[in-house]
């Protein structure tokens, strides 16, 4: 059976993750209790941030808002700029949304992550934390294989800047599931839409979230669709599972897309 430490500082978690032997970060534990009772997760230490004062917190300024990695995404949902709290308010069920954590979700790294999509566009910045201090992980360099991050050994995720969006430009996230409406996503697409260029973060049809852009200059509503399907088509990668074939969840991809670009353009229009 794992230990469970409960640090009360983050000079002492980032302390334990250094020294205890095959220690893993415990956030909200949604994930890890899942692969624990699958009997796939192996740690000798559990190290427990709840106790550790100032990770819930959320704060604004007039670059964006940051928030502690123990912030539930339920908070997120009201606490992010418009694009991100769509997505958080995507992830699963109210259950999960008032236990999960934002540092969890990203360490996490699945590929089928909902917020991560939004974060993608909004140019997220992750702060990692070690016994050798905090860096900056820009969001697109944070996921780097398949359930791999940037993330060293010893260090865990203190938190997360995600800068405002325009409010000139249009946005939408899009998701859809192929069993339960609660479900991991299919197929997802977090879309933010300028004069020029279209953005968008991808879920679930790649081993990694992944961000492309299109130049939409000149175009129509028609033109930004077909940019942004041309854009993504090269990043189209699924892993065929349980909820779809690969051929089933490329054109779902595109259906994805389609639904999310077209939304965003009307948002904008009338925004
Ligand atoms: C039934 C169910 C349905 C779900 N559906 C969706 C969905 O539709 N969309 C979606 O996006 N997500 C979904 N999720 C995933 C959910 O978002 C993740 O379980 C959650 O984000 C993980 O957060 P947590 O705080 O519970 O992490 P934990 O379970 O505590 O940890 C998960 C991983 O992150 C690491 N970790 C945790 N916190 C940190 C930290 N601060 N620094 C470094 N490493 C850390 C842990 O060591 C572990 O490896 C679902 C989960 C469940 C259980």
């Amino acid at each position: 059976m794992p230990r469970l430490h409960r640090p009360t500082s983050l000079d002492e978690a980032v302390e334990l993750l250094s020294t205890l032997d095959n220690p893993m970060v415990y956030g909200g534990g949604t994930a890890i209790q899942i692969l624990l009772k699958q009997g796939i997760l192996f740690a000798d230490n559990f190290v427990d941030l709840a106790l550790v004062p100032g990770l819930r917190d959320v704060t604004e300024d007039d670059d964006g808002v940051t928030a502690g990695p123990m912030v539930t995404i339920r908070r997120m949902e009201t606490a992010a700029p418009p694009l991100a709290a769509d997505a958080y308010r995507h992830v699963a069920n109210p259950r999960v949304r008032n236990t999960a954590s934002v540092g969890g979700n990203l360490a996490h790294g699945d590929y089928r992550l909902d917020p991560p999509t939004a974060l993608l566009v909004l140019d997220a910045v992750v702060l990692a934390t070690s016994v050798h201090g905090t860096r900056e992980i820009g969001i697109r360099e944070f996921f780097t294989d398949f359930q791999q991050t940037a993330l060293e050994p010893g260090e865990l995720v203190s938190g997360v800047f995600i800068p405002h969006q325009d409010p000139a430009a249009g946005h939408h996230f899009e998701k859809n599931t192929s069993l339960s409406e609660n479900d991991w996503p299919c197929a997802s697409a977090a879309v933010l839409l300028t004069d020029h260029t279209v953005h968008l973060g991808l879920g679930a049809v790649a081993p990694t979230p992944c961000h492309v852009t299109a130049d939409i200059t000149g175009l129509d509503d028609q033109g930004a669709v077909e940019a942004a399907l041309a854009a993504v088509e090269p990043v189209l990668d699924p892993i065929p599972d349980v909820r779809g074939s690969v051929e089933y969840k490329r054109r779902l991809a595109r259906v994805t897309v389609e639904d999310a670009v077209r939304r965003a353009w009307k948002d904008r229009r009338h925004g």
